[in-house]
Formats: structure tokens, C-alpha cells, sequence
């Protein structure tokens, strides 16, 4: 299969984990609680983490907040990127607490100035600063100019912002471009892309709900994603920030970039099947939780046209009314009566894991 050719960028180090230049995409989301709740704070932070988030911003909103992140980035097993609006203090304060990066919306921070002295206090600390660009903050003139936030307008307003810490030779950047309309996302960070080497933060800003929202996610980071570009993704959901996490390394392994996870493959069914495929398919998905291997399972509705609409898959069963069958790459290798159709698949399962982790041990 044809892979995915990713853009170079340069590298930006944020705490233990790298952005940028070849490192994987990497995962990160926002928490919701108050950022002085430190207890509340970082009992979501290891939930996000428990599912996969690499890194995780938090809301910045005042002086405590500030002062609150000096005791969650000691606990936090992810770095913490202080997210600042408006008040050039709180970066301040939030570089000083010890956050591993900053990202501030020069939009409503007041000017190239402010932008400045704090990017000389961030390249003292080795701190890098996310340019987040949001079309629902752009600036004045810039909005008059292209007449809205128009895509080529977030990607003036980032260039301006870009230039202004070039100009201090100040490089330690990773730039994002988000507006809500998908379309004008895409085209913003497409054309910004052929201007800049600086990493990328992919975002679809509010996105909406649960569904809306990763389908929203999903076309905008996607589409980048596949053309090559971005470095690191939010999927923004007006929901459990855990769903965010989850639907982002949905998003990346469905395009090849990372495996996280079994790839589950079943069909849509149609009037050949009969059984609750449905109900079948929710099992062996809760099945697969349990692992890690990057192996593709199908699980198909009839037992004639089955295995070979799933000829990708590792490992599958297509289900009848009494029985169903294991199949490889599209080949029967076992019948087995319907009950025992899903114990017959984990033992397979376990087998291709446990062959798997002799292979990464060497043995
Ligand atoms: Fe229909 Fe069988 Fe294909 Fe499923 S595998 S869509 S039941 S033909």
C-alpha cells in the first residue's frame, strides 16, 4: 500500500516528548477542570493519559491557575502546556511554574511587544510557544483586510506572529491555524504549510458534540493528515476530553501513520446475514481493549461472501445461524459452532499476541 509521505518540519522539544521533523504525530487534548482544583486536575490528566494522550493543555485563566500548574506539572506523567489568553502576566507565571510549553492566541494578547519579551523569557527557559492562530480572535485589521477569517487571513495573522519572533531569532515553534468551518481549516493550514518549516498543531475549533464533532475532526485532521501535513493533533469535542483522545488515534491509524490498536474490520451487512452482527461485533470490539498488537480482525456477516471481503484481515470469523468459521486472509482455517465462535477467536488472538511479544523480546 502507498504510505503517507510526511512533510519535514523542524523539531520542537516539549518536555520529554518531540514534535516535529520525523516524530510520530503526536496525541494530545485540553482538560476541563478548573486548573485549581490541582487534585481534580490531575486525576484527569492520568485518565487521558491511561488512554493515550501524550501531552495536555491546561486552561490558564488567572494568577492561581498559573501558580496551581508549578504543583501539577511535578505530578503530571505527560508534559503540561499552559494555555494563555489575554494576559501576558500568566505566561509569565506559567513558564515560571514550570510548564513544558506555552500556547498563547496573539490575537488578544496586545501586540508583537508582549509577544517578544515573552518569547525571550521562553528561549532563556528552553520553553517552546504554540502561535495559535483562532479565526475567532483575529486581528482587527486583518479582518478588514480579507473582509472575515478567512483562511488566507489565519495564515497572515500567523506569518505576522512568526516574523515578529524571527526577528529575535526565536525558533522554538509550533503554529496552528484553527477556525470551526472545516473547508477553511484545510485550506489555512495547506497553504501555511508551503511557507513554513515550523511544526504544525492540527485542529478542527469547535467542532461540536461526541458525533459531530470526530466526524468534523476526523475531515479536517484527516485531509491534513493525508496530504502530509501536521505534526500534532486535538480533536476538540464538546464531550469527555477522553473521547478526544480516543478519536485521534482513531484518526491516525486509520490512516497508517501509528498503531495503537487491533484494526477491527466488520461488514455493514446486508440481507445475507443471519445473526446479530451488531451485538457480535460490539463483543469482539470490547475483546480487543485488551490488546495492543497491531493485527486486523474481521468479523463478517455470512459465511460464504465473508472471509473473502475481508481478505485483509490477520484473523476473522464469519457467522451462520449454527456455526461460524476462523478465517486468515481470507482462507477458512476453522469451523466452529456459533457459541464457540468468539472463545475460538481469542484463543487465536492470544496465539498472534503472544507470538508478537516473543518477536519483540527476540526470543
Ligand atoms: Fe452481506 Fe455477507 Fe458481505 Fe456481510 S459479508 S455484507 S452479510 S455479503
Amino acid at each position: 500500500m502507498e504510505r503517507i509521505e510526511r512533510k519535514k518540519t523542524l523539531a520542537v522539544q516539549v518536555g520529554n516528548i518531540k514534535i516535529g521533523s520525523e516524530a510520530p504525530i503526536v496525541i494530545q487534548s485540553m482538560t476541563n477542570t478548573k486548573t485549581t482544583n490541582i487534585n481534580a486536575t490531575l486525576e484527569q490528566i492520568y485518565q487521558l493519559e491511561a488512554a493515550g494522550c501524550e501531552l495536555i493543555r491546561l486552561a490558564v485563566p488567572d494568577m492561581p491557575a498559573a501558580k496551581a500548574l508549578e504543583k501539577i506539572v511535578v505530578k503530571s506523567p505527560i508534559p503540561v502546556i499552559a494555555d494563555i489568553h489575554f494576559d501576558l502576566k500568566l505566561a509569565f507565571q506559567s513558564l515560571e511554574s514550570g510548564a513544558a510549553k506555552v500556547r498563547v492566541n496573539p490575537g488578544n494578547l496586545g501586540g508583537h511587544d508582549k509577544l517578544i519579551r515573552l518569547a525571550r523569557r521562553a528561549k532563556q527557559l528552553k520553553v517552546p510557544i504554540r502561535i495559535g492562530v483562532n479565526a475567532g480572535s483575529l486581528e482587527k485589521n486583518i479582518i478588514n483586510k480579507f473582509g472575515g477569517p478567512t483562511a488566507e487571513a489565519l495564515v497572515e495573522s500567523a506569518l505576522n506572529h512568526v516574523q515578529a519572533l524571527q526577528s529575535i531569532d526565536f525558533h522554538d515553534l509550533v503554529i496552528s491555524l484553527k477556525a470551526s468551518d472545516v473547508y477553511t481549516t484545510i485550506c489555512a493550514y495547506r497553504h501555511f504549510s508551503k511557507l513554513s518549516a515550523y511544526p504544525l498543531h492540527l485542529g478542527v475549533t469547535g467542532a461540536g458534540p461526541l458525533y459531530a464533532g470526530i466526524i468534523k475532526g476526523a475531515i479536517g485532521i484527516g485531509t491534513l493528515l493525508a496530504d502530509g501535513i501536521g505534526d500534532t493533533i486535538r480533536v476538540s469535542l464538546t464531550a469527555d476530553p477522553v473521547e478526544e483522545v480516543k478519536a485521534a488515534r482513531r484518526i491516525i491509524q486509520s490512516l497508517g501513520l501509528r498503531k495503537f490498536m487491533p484494526e477491527l474490520i466488520s461488514c455493514p451487512t446486508c440481507g445475507r446475514c443471519e445473526i446479530d452482527l451488531v451485538t457480535l461485533t460490539e463483543k469482539v470490539e470490547d475483546m480487543l481493549k485488551d490488546y495492543s498488537i497491531p493485527i486486523t480482525v474481521a468479523v463478517m456477516g455470512c459465511i460464504v461472501n465473508g472471509p473473502g471481503e475481508a481478505k485483509e484481515a490477520d484473523i476473522g470469523i464469519s457467522a451462520g445461524k449454527k456455526r461460524g468459521i476462523l478465517f486468515s486472509y481470507g482462507r477458512a482455517i476453522k469451523t466452529v459452532s456459533f457459541s464457540d465462535l468468539l472463545g475460538e477467536l481469542k484463543r487465536e488472538i492470544e496465539t498472534l499476541a503472544s507470538t508478537a511479544a516473543k518477536q519483540t523480546e527476540g526470543i
